[in-house]
């Protein structure tokens, strides 16, 4: 059988980082397993205060950022199309009507002003606020007439008094529901669209879908759309609901916990692969050794649907932040060079276009600065005195290492020193020259590199100094450690 998945993204608000886990594991498990990966736009909802069309740029930026291009959606089309549910209202009425045919639904007359006294009384009585079937108990001639006569209706589904739906999730199981515990709810609106139990099934059968992956919260609607599909005849897809993920205290996760909007942590400097692993990791366990660090071809490697577990999982904020540092250390030079070059221009640190000696220069401190970025944006901070030459040292490190003649006397030796190297600029020789300096002023190592670090790069801290030296090359270093002369205090 040729798997088949879908994400069904509905654009009622930004999307969220857990739909987006969603769409990853669709996409993982049509990759795993050699099938396609459908994207469909699910826009029947257009209640204006929630149906934005932007959130459709969003879905698809997002999906784009990640990698994941399907291989039939909207954008590019597909065999199965159109891939938007207002574009295919038709067989959603058409199935509807089949549905009215068999008496596995009917229409209801009933109208806003009724249900509302309904849904009060049931209120009053504290039962649950379902329909009372009023319309399904019309004899057919009174049906009939008040079809004929147009009166506007919505189509109800017709659950079965008492029957038991069962079905099996690949992820939790065999699950079983009474009917009686279902209400009669509508699958066509008067105005003609569906609602989302009908567009499902019927978009989900007529596209060949084999696989329904979505999240947990969606399972509580198994039970209706079980019975559309036993209504049509149809048989249903494999389902599997991944289970939710919630904040770090354990309630739903929330703006209160930190971002949740898709696009917040793409504008934060987040790698693609970095949120990847990430969303992968939350439900879904690698393997027996645990590894945590993947690359996406690594997660494709790895990935069984029955890996997804069903507990819910927690966002760890600080996990993720740790993660994209390490997915930045494996970054390949060309790749970090291209994400870093917009922060490093916008702050004013380099141009946008830059000439090859710009670019080896970078190559060589990019790898330095990235030790200690966790996002990308962290680059201005961590290179940015390997560009622009340090103003003013960090209070710190003159308090502790630029004092009176000592570190006049530390400096002035290290220029002569640097000086007199004129071939082999290299942290080797670097290291060779520091620990001479050192010992022709009689001094330990340790406040001599401290205060070279402060002096070249204005800071305390960062990364290996003799590195640091031999990128920063030999004009540099000279001409930053003359300067820093005067910012040595008395
Ligand atoms: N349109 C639904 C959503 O917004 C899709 C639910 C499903 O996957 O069945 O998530």
């Amino acid at each position: 059988m040729a798997v088949r998945v879908r994400y069904a993204p509905s654009p009622t608000g930004s999307p969220h980082v857990g739909n987006l886990r969603t769409a990853i594991f669709d996409w993982l498990t049509a990759r795993k397993y050699g099938g396609q990966f459908i994207a469909r736009l699910e826009d029947t909802d257009r209640d204006p205060e929630r149906y934005k069309p932007e959130y459709i740029n969003e879905i698809e930026r997002s999906l784009d950022w990640l990698g994941i291009v399907p291989d039939e959606w909207w954008v590019s089309g597909g065999p199965y199309g159109p891939y938007v549910q207002s574009e295919r209202l038709e067989l959603y009425r058409t199935a509807a009507s089949a549905m009215v045919d068999t008496g596995k639904a009917y229409p209801c007359f009933c109208d806003e002003e009724r249900l509302a006294e309904l849904r009060q009384a049931n209120r009053r009585g504290g039962a649950a606020t379902g329909y009372d079937r009023a319309c399904r108990a019309l004899p057919e001639t009174e049906r009939q007439r008040r079809l004929e006569a147009g009166e506007p209706h919505t189509i109800r589904l017709a659950v079965p008094d008492d029957e038991i739906i069962e079905y099996t999730d690949l992820i939790y199981g065999h699950v079983s529901v009474h009917s009686s515990t279902m209400d009669d709810q509508v699958i066509l609106k008067s105005n003609g669209w569906p609602t989302y139990h009908l567009a499902v099934v019927v978009d989900d059968h007529a596209m060949g879908i084999t696989h329904v992956i979505r999240g947990e919260d969606w399972m509580s609607s198994l039970p209706k759309q079980a019975l559309i599909y036993a209504a049509l005849g149809w048989e249903q897809p494999r389902w599997a609901h991944i289970p939710l993920t919630l904040g770090p205290d354990r309630k739903k996760l929330s703006k209160r916990h930190g971002a949740t909007r898709f696009t917040e942590f793409i504008d934060a400097g987040y790698l693609p692969e970095a949120i990847f692993n990430f969303l992968v990791l939350l439900g879904w366990s690698s393997g027996s050794d645990n590894v945590e660090i993947m690359s996406v071809e690594e997660i494709v490697e790895r990935f069984t649907l029955e890996g997804i577990g069903r507990t819910p999982a927690i966002f760890d904020y600080d996990k993720l932040i740790w993660m994209n540092s390490e997915h930045l250390k494996r970054c390949p030079i060309e790749r970090l060079m291209h994400l870093c070059l917009p922060h490093l221009a916008a702050a004013g640190l380099c141009g946008h276009e830059l000439q090859a000696d710009e670019i080896a220069y970078l190559q060589q401190a990019l790898p330095l600065a990235v030790e200690r970025m966790r996002l990308l944006p962290d680059v201005v901070d961590q290179a940015g005195y390997f560009l622009r030459d340090p103003q003013e040292p960090e209070e710190k490190g003159r308090n502790k290492w630029l004092n009176g003649e000592p570190a006049r006397a530390r400096l002035r030796a290290s220029i002569v020193a640097c000086s007199s190297m004129v071939d082999d600029w290299t942290a080797l020789r670097l290291e060779a020259m520091v620990n001479a300096v050192a010992e022709g002023l009689g001094i330990a190592r340790a406040p001599l590199i401290h205060t070279l670090r402060v002096a070249t790069s204005g800071r305390t801290v960062g990364p290996g100094l003799f590195e640091m030296l031999e990128v920063l090359g030999r004009t540099r270093v000279i001409r930053r450690l003359k300067h820093a002369i005067s910012w040595v205090q008395e």
